[in-house]
């Protein structure tokens, strides 16, 4: 078993759309943040082509760097993809029939697919004899691992879904039974209304006499700042770690919105649930994004109800009940305005809480009053409606992002 410092990974993938930014490499980034979880050493990430000659000087270089050589991608059954040639003259194998992968690829076809099968796709069960085969159930191109003068080399599917269940069910389990690792402990809480520079004043103190095997991290993100402790050696009992993160929320307990590891959307979730309220949103500038984050959280139905997207004034009329006089005095990104619609979603929906947004995100749409990132939010209940505004200085995508975490924002800080 190898000792726990020469646990490091470096991950290769390839494609030449990844070159190029036309699929953005999240393989990578999601296979580093698992393998940090459960212990490893994440030393370097590259990507390439998908060329012989790169592949190849890739596989060489990383061995330099790391114990275990992650990499995805190349696998498809179409000539762009090189990788499995590749591999098995890197490695020194001839390639053969994998039975069970032949199996999966006939069952796939006939089952799932209903589709021809070709003789190019049952060639991705051929696989080189040097290594031992990763079955993969969620498609057609199986993994390979490998090894080389004391280095593991594994080789997985570029389809994310095809990696990840393969990460899941056998790679970190397999790396884990050859690797001494220590899963890495952390404590995270979340806080808004606070810049981290200002955060950073406050913990001065709390960092100066932080035990050295702690680390705290500022992670800013959407106008919040998540602040994580990690517990870096393990000298330290876990409960030190414990009483340093109640410490902290001691010392934010102003501005924390969880002291969990959990999206903000999630943290409304929990309220609204363990208070058993219902929640109904009525957006114009945030377009269902809000909706959409709500509901991409599993078991949203319990408390989500639903939502309009109203983003002409005849529909906050007509769907929401915004009256006609409020629109024409007001406008339709204003205080007024935000507050019938929220009272409007509540009731039409019949729920505990109304949320609302409206505002200009731009790049065009500012009036000599309104400028360009203006936010008006409210939350109605039966005892009242409250509105805020906000003024964000960005892009339409980034000033939508941040509405929608204000917005959810708001609506936790009055859920009574
Ligand atoms: P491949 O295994 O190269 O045939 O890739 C199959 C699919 O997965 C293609 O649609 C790729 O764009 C996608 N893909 C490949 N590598 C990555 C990656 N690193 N991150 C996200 N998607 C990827
Ligand atoms: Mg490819």
């Amino acid at each position: 078993m190898h000792s726990g410092a020469a646990s490091s990974v470096s991950i290769i993938t390839i494609g030449d759309e990844l070159l190029i930014g036309q699929t953005v490499d999240t393989n990578s980034a999601w296979m580093a943040m698992e393998l940090n979880k459960a212990g490893f050493n994440i030393k370097r990430r590259v990507a390439v082509g998908d060329e012989w000659k790169a592949i190849w000087a890739a596989l060489d270089e990383e061995s330099q760097h790391a114990e275990v050589i992650l990499i995805t991608g190349g696998l498809g059954p179409t000539s762009d993809d090189i990788t499995k040639p590749l591999l098995c003259s890197y490695f020194n194998g001839t390639l053969v029939r994998n039975e069970a992968a032949h199996q999966n690829v006939v069952d796939i076809f006939t089952r799932r697919l209903n589709r021809p099968l070709l003789e190019r796709n049952l060639r991705q069960a051929d696989v080189p004899d040097t290594c031992v085969v990763i079955q993969n159930k969620r498609g057609t191109a199986p993994g390979m691992w490998f090894e080389k003068n004391e280095k593991i080399f594994i080789s997985m599917p570029g389809v994310p879904f095809e990696m990840k269940g393969m990460m899941t069910k056998d790679v970190i389990p397999g790396l884990l039974k050859r690797f001494n690792v220590q899963a890495v402990e952390h404590r995270t809480l979340l806080t808004a209304g606070i810049g981290e520079s200002f955060l950073a004043e406050k913990l001065v103190e709390f960092e100066r006499t932080l035990p050295k095997e702690i680390k705290l991290a500022y992670l800013p993100n959407y106008g919040m700042v998540r602040l994580r402790l990690s517990l870096l050696q393990t000298t330290l009992p876990v409960s030190v770690l414990e009483e340093t993160f109640i410490q902290l929320q001691a010392l934010v307990s102003e501005f924390m919105v969880v002291n969990k590891d959990i999206t903000l959307q999630e943290a409304v979730a929990e309220l609204l649930i363990s208070t058993g309220k219902t929640l109904a949103v009525a957006e114009s500038c945030t377009g269902g994004y809000i909706a959409h984050l709500i509901t991409s959280i599993p078991g949203s139905s319990a408390f989500y109800l639903g939502g309009a997207v109203s983003y002409s004034n005849h529909l906050k009329q007509s769907m929401l009940h915004v009256e006609a006089s409020t629109l024409a005095e007001h406008g339709a990104v204003s205080d007024e305005t935000v507050r019938q619609m929220a009272e409007g979603v509540r009731l039409v929906a019949g729920a505990d809480y109304g949320l609302a947004t409206s505002g200009i995100m731009g790049p065009t749409g500012a009036t000599p009053t309104k400028d360009l990132g203006l936010l008006w939010v409210a939350c109605s209940s039966a005892s009242g409606t409250v509105s805020t505004s906000f003024q964000f200085r960005f892009d339409r995508k980034r000033n939508i992002e941040l509405s929608a975490a204000h917005a959810l924002h708001f609506l936790r800080k009055n859920i009574g």
